[in-house]
């Protein structure tokens, strides 16, 4: 949709969002970019429809869930008018040795929900001090919210075959957060021109199959069913667990835009000492005590006990 400023608002929206980037890249964000909020357009609409036709959300019943909302960020936040879309760089400082038991990178730290929103609230105090009257609602993978295609709205990047959001020049190893605003922010012309022309080395290298070309099939998905499915691992998924107990990085690490990763800046994104000294034998004896004291507030706490102790087996047999 084109937006028609008076020249005067204009220039004040382009000014107040370079004001805006810089602020987000300040608090550490790798790339910021707005997108006018309306309704996404019909060819995402029908691929995330048949996306979930397919039974590929596995047993993310929320996804068949709240489908206007999801499809209309002006229904999700009544009265927003652009979305500022924020990417956070999570790639280690130091990965695990590829001999020990693996942790998806993004799970190395703090929550990650609360870290992006914490610096999303921080930038909206700053907006605010060029815009007192906005009012805005901070999101990270906490709302049916189509995080990846604002991005790519914004102009962060592209959707890759491995359904990543890909930055050119800095890859996919970020999380998305949002900031819906009641504020006008006109969008700059985007032209991302990289793209996964002539490749397919995420195909490739995923373990399982899991990567269609219809998006992924997460109930083949290491990382869904080591991290969000409850119950018994597949029998033939757990064939190819290798050494993740938590997570799969594969499909990213395979990535030409991934083969020269900035670590991040962040120090809540470090995995403690404590945790990447494990040894397999230790984290085989790990009890739900040792869980509740290493874990409390990380990333990992989403598989629970249960689920990290059957991964943990399920790699140790
Ligand atoms: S995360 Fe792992 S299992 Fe899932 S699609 Fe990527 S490579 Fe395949
Ligand atoms: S590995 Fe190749 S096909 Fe897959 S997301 Fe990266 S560029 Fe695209």
């Amino acid at each position: 949709m084109e937006h028609h400023l008076p020249k005067a608002n204009a220039q004040l929206a382009d000014a107040n969002r370079q004001l805006i980037e810089a602020e987000a890249l300040r608090l550490g964000f790798a790339a910021c970019g707005f997108a006018a909020a309306e309704p996404v357009n019909e060819e995402m609409a029908r691929k995330v429809d048949h996306w979930v036709e397919l039974g590929y959300h596995a047993d993310m019943t929320y996804m068949e869930r709240n489908r206007e909302l999801r499809f209309d960020p002006t229904l999700l936040v009544p009265g927003c008018r652009t979305l500022i879309v924020v990417a956070l760089n999570y790639y280690p400082q130091q990965p695990l040795p590829k001999e020990g038991y693996q942790i998806a990178y993004y799970a190395y730290g703090k929550d990650y929900h609360r870290v992006v929103k914490d610096k999303l609230h921080q930038l909206l105090a700053y907006i605010r001090t060029l815009m007192p009257d906005v009012k805005g609602r901070a999101f990270c993978d906490t709302a049916p919210l189509l995080e990846r295609y604002w991005a790519v709205k914004a102009g962060l990047g592209f959707i890759g075959r491995n359904r990543t959001l890909i930055i050119p020049g800095q890859g996919s190893y970020c999380f998305l957060g949002v900031l819906a605003v009641d504020a006008e922010l006109r969008e700059e012309p985007h032209n991302v021109s990289a793209s996964c022309e002539g490749c397919d080395r995420c195909l490739k290298a995923c373990p399982t199959g899991a990567l269609t070309r219809d998006g992924i099939d997460c109930r083949r998905c290491l990382s869904y069913l080591t991290i969000e499915h409850r119950g018994p691992l597949p029998i033939d998924i757990r064939d190819k667990l290798g050494r993740r107990i938590y997570g799969c990085d594969t499909c990213q690490q395979a990535c030409p835009h991934n083969s020269h990763p900035t670590p991040t800046s962040e120090p809540l994104f470090t995995l403690p000492p404590a945790i990447a000294s494990l040894t397999p034998v230790q984290w085989q004896q790990l009890t739900p005590e040792r869980y509740a004291d290493l874990f409390s507030d990380s990333a990992i706490e989403r598989a629970g006990y249960e689920g990290l102790r059957r991964n943990i087996d399920a790699v140790a047999r």
